[in-house]
């Protein structure tokens, strides 16, 4: 375990990961709500919040949505029925049906696949960005060519290789629906994510670069499914007096209430995303001659947002770790660490770092779910750990990698002090 023998000096309040920011018009906006008894899934916030998730993000048309896994739900269920046609109860758009999807993630880019009775097929990491990596994607296509929807997220902010992507994706007729959450404000040669796929999501959850505190947005430019992604979060009721159904409905409107709040922190996504962007700098300044490197970008073609900064130790200063389902341990050698002592160590003085998004090919819920890399047969599993390295490259980054405290509220000199403690631990 990390020994508390450094002395560094513990933060009085905690430093977190990644915690809401809020500035003052927000509860103006509540308060609006409140007073004007606006206080249901119907008013002027909600309306606000979507003119301007349009005007920022550059879509035609925004839907807000109690959460972003709700966009990306109904997503799922658009995407399927243009592939496959309407189901005949009314779910499972994509019952029996392979969709391709990111594998490192957060669990919510792929669950709403199995919402809608489709089973998800993990396509592995590249090394530039930590995004779904097309030489895999062109593979999965190989193996299951029937394959029509594929979903892409944008890991802690930095765009993937959209176009790479893009072009697969189009030459074999898939609809791409974007998992835009964690990359709100970032451009991919200079247009913003939410913008790529047919059917796209941001979100508005508590950690995220802005927040309602919960909340998404359902984004595109296809008014038709707009307007079924309104009707269908409504309880899909039908234009008549009495309550008339034709289709199957969800609850998954946005609360004019959670409205307000992320009226009132759309003005500041641009200053958020440059104090994330000052963390990641003085990280990457303070660490620079560590054996680490910090989430790689490619600046030439995209702008993250920098959501969270995160850092990858290198091979040769790994100690000795092993992870089991639930527990870890590892092994302190001189000159050497793991993402689990670093996250002690930065526990220790009362900040919050977390471990990579444990990769969904590894997670016991998916276990069975085929799992596409580039090199080798096409398979791989999580219990795969061969001799001298890892299977692939999602679980190798998770082996090695963590992320950062990354909270814009941080201090220079309580980030110097992370920096310090991380910096003890390749003593
Ligand atoms: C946060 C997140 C979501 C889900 O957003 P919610 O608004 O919490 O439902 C989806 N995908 C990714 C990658 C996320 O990080």
């Amino acid at each position: 375990m990390f020994k508390e023998s450094n002395n560094f000096k513990k933060f009085e309040s905690k430093v977190w990961l990644s915690s809401p920011t809020m500035h003052g018009p927000e509860i103006e906006y509540v308060k609006e709500a409140y007073e004007t008894n606006w206080m249901s899934t119907v008013g002027k916030n909600i309306n606000e919040v979507e003119r301007l998730a349009c005007e920022y993000i550059g879509c035609k048309h925004a839907v807000a949505l109690s959460a972003g896994t709700a966009s990306l739900h109904l997503s799922m269920k658009l995407a399927g029925i243009e592939a496959y046609g309407m189901p005949k109860v009314g779910h499972g758009a994509l019952e029996g049906k392979k969709v391709f999807c990111s594998d490192m993630t957060f669990d919510a880019t792929v669950n709403p696949i199995v919402y809608e009775g489709g089973e998800p097929v993990f396509i592995d990491t590249e090394y530039d960005t930590w995004n779904m990596d097309p030489v895999a994607l062109e593979k999965a296509f190989k193996i299951y060519p029937d394959t029509k929807v594929v979903v892409i997220a944008h890991l802690y902010g930095t765009p993937g290789k959209i176009d790479e992507l893009n072009a697969i994706i189009k030459k074999h007729g898939a609809i791409l629906v974007e998992d835009a959450a964690e990359s709100m404000g970032a451009t991919y040669k200079g247009v913003q994510t939410g913008t790529f796929g047919k059917y796209n999501t941001i979100s508005f959850n508590g950690n995220k670069i802005i927040t309602g505190s919960s909340g998404g947005c359902f984004l595109t430019n296809d008014e038709e499914a707009a307007n079924k992604v309104r009707k269908w979060s409504t309880q899909a009721r039908e234009n008549a007096a009495w309550y008339q159904h034709e289709e199957l409905g969800y609850n998954y409107r946005m609360s004019n209430v959670v409205a307000g709040v992320v009226r009132g922190q759309f003005p500041y996504l641009d200053e958020h995303i440059a104090q994330k962007k000052a963390i990641y700098e003085r990280y990457k300044e303070g660490l620079k001659d560590l054996p680490v490197s910090m989430n790689p970008m490619d600046l030439e073609i995209s702008e993250p947002n920098y959501w969270l900064s995160c850092l990858i130790i290198n091979e040769d200063a790994m100690c000795k770790q092993v992870r089991g389902e639930q527990d870890v341990c590892y092994v302190k050698e001189a000159g050497k660490t793991c993402p689990t002592e670093i996250l002690e160590a930065i526990a220790s003085i009362n900040a919050e770092g977390r471990p990579i998004w444990k990769p969904m090919h590894m997670q016991p819920i998916y276990r069975l779910n085929p799992f596409i890399v580039r090199d080798g047969n096409g398979r791989a599993r999580s219990n795969a750990y061969i001799a001298g390295g890892v299977a692939d490259v999602g679980m190798d980054i998770f082996a090695r990698g963590l992320c950062l405290p990354s909270d814009n509220k941080m201090t220079a000199e309580q980030q110097d002090r992370i920096i310090e403690v991380i910096r003890a631990c390749f003593e």
